[in-house]
């Protein structure tokens, strides 16, 4: 590692490379997971209702199956699986059967490759850095999978808070007194967001996979960002909302997954918070 943090012309070629090999890992969590999970559900439900249990074969797994083109099965080789740059060879087509292949995939890639730099860039190639990298996948797998199925799985919120509060026990990025706190308070915040909500209109505004998720960023960004995460997601996901509504043409009812915008605000606040906040209260004439 301080090999790396000496040598920086071999250390973000190599971050970028970890970045899209990473990458490559979180398209195959954000296809398959959701699947298993429903998968297991399902099972999990005709066991309470005693209902007739049906052999259903299970989706494929994350770690073992390898990858294979959705279209014809056939399966990758190594050289057509190489992350973004065998989606731009074979110009986003399968080479067997020319089915075209998702632009998620390198985009995913690609996204994960560039915040990966950003994250050696900012805390360097140690532990902090090292941290950084794995709150980011957590992120991108959350957001990935928010954006697709309007889930935010227990499986990764509540690990990724866990381990926040984990590397605060050896004062990581703050010492675990802030980073507790913040959870808590990220919980609450936007739970009492939601009752509010249900008593007010009855309806549910929000999934309680959001609370989880804030509760997961207060641990890696402590008390003091619960606020600037919140009010920096609201306004990103009042704009992209509102386009994206507006686009489709689809009446206000529709659900909003809202947890891309918290990933992103969550991302922005632990890597640069202070100058955020410092910037903020400059251009409202607080500082
Ligand atoms: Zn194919």
């Amino acid at each position: 590692m301080a090999f790396l943090d000496q040598h920086p012309g071999l250390g973000y070629p190599a971050a970028a490379a970890l970045g899209l090999l990473l990458g490559s890992f979180l398209n195959v969590v954000i296809l398959r997971l959701p699947k298993r999970l429903e998968w297991q559900w399902k099972r999990d439900a005709r066991e309470i209702l005693e209902l007739p249990d049906i052999y259903e074969p299970p989706p494929p797994g994350i770690v073992v199956e390898p990858s294979h083109c959705p279209h014809c099965k056939h399966k990758l080789s190594w050289y057509e699986n190489i992350p973004l740059f065998s989606w731009i060879i074979q110009g986003g087509k399968c080479r067997h059967c020319k089915a075209p292949i998702s632009v998620q995939y390198p985009l995913v890639e690609a996204l994960t490759s560039l915040l990966v730099l950003a994250c050696v860039w900012q805390w360097g190639f140690g532990w902090q850095g090292f941290g950084a990298i794995v709150l980011t996948c957590f992120l991108v797998a959350l957001s990935g999978i928010d954006l697709r199925t309007q889930l935010l799985p227990d499986q990764l919120t509540l690990p990724l808070m866990w381990l926040g509060l984990i590397g605060s026990i050896d004062n990581l990025y703050m010492p675990a007194k802030p980073a507790l706190v913040g959870a808590a308070a990220g919980y609450l915040l936007l739970w009492s967001v939601w009752w509010l909500f249900k008593q007010l209109t009855g309806k549910e505004g929000m999934g309680h996979g959001d609370f989880k998720l804030l509760a997961a960023l207060g641990a890696w960004c402590g008390l003091k960002g619960i606020l600037p995460i919140v009010l920096l997601s609201s306004v990103v996901g009042a704009i992209v909302g509102s386009l994206w509504l507006y686009s489709r043409g689809r009446d206000r009812a529709t659900p909003i997954p809202f947890g891309p915008y918290l990933a992103i605000a969550g991302w922005l606040v632990f890597m640069w918070g202070e100058p955020l906040i410092n910037a903020y209260l400059h251009s409202v004439g607080m500082r």
